[in-house]
């Protein structure tokens, strides 16, 4: 898996000359783009992940403002609104929508190109390397592959971790087996779903005080996994 690819904004927006526009400065800045003149097509597109979103309030099928909060409620991708009316810069402020950021039309595609970098950065340094659970009963750093409970560090396997760190990343998002074998494929795992209740049972044994009743990995019947852990405060 490589690190390097650059990162994919999407431009949603159907007036052509303006996410032509912003493609070219974007594209310029070393970001790849996609465009989606829909709120339809948007959606669809978002199976996969972008690294930021560039939305435009006024889309022929529903408003920006709607499609703003579908995407809330799925990602916390940074989003950037273009906005035509000087007025909606206060109901973006004042509704709380979700976006991170906007520009009032007509607006300097360097600008906006800035913004977007800025954006980005931002979540970068967001990402934090260290995560923290329950008052630091749980402690996961991504980057060196290292759990420790209550400050001691456990011994996971690639898949355990793997696993963990899939879940942990969405407290309380359900994923179930499937989605987790696909998330931890190219791991040397052999996918079945009896071997992740395997794997999720090991992890347990590892990072629960009683693995019979989890506090940080619960089954939900039927579905999958989900962590419900709480992330600590910085
Ligand atoms: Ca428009």
């Amino acid at each position: 898996m490589s690190n390097e690819k650059s990162e994919t904004v999407l431009i949603i927006e159907d007036e052509k000359k303006i996410s032509d526009v912003v493609a070219m400065y974007l594209d310029r800045e070393g970001f790849r783009t996609e465009v989606a003149e829909t709120g339809e097509k948007a959606l669809n597109l978002l199976q996969e992940p972008f690294d930021l979103i560039v939305l435009d309030l006024m889309l022929p099928d529903m408003p920006g403002e709607e499609l703003c909060k579908i995407i809330r409620e799925r990602s916390d991708v940074p989003i950037i609104m273009l906005t035509a009316k000087s007025g909606e810069e206060d109901r973006i402020k004042g509704l709380g929508i979700g976006a991170d950021d906007y520009v009032v039309k007509p607006f300097s595609p360097r600008e906006l190109a800035a913004r977007v970098k800025a954006q980005i950065r931002r979540t970068k340094k967001m990402a934090k390397r260290v995560q923290s659970f329950n008052g630091g009963l749980l402690t996961m750093d991504t980057e060196n592959y290292e759990v420790k409970r209550k400050g001691v560090p456990v011994v996971l396997t690639t898949t355990e971790f793997r696993i963990l760190a899939a879940l942990a990343e969405k407290p309380g998002r359900v994923l179930s087996r499937l989605q987790l074998i696909n998330m931890v494929q190219g791991y040397d795992f052999e996918g079945y779903d009896r071997t992740i209740d395997a794997h999720v049972k090991n992890l347990r044994h590892k990072i629960e005080e009683d693995p019979r009743n989890p506090i940080f990995v619960r089954t939900v019947y039927g579905v999958g996994y989900k962590f419900t852990g709480t992330p600590d405060a910085d």
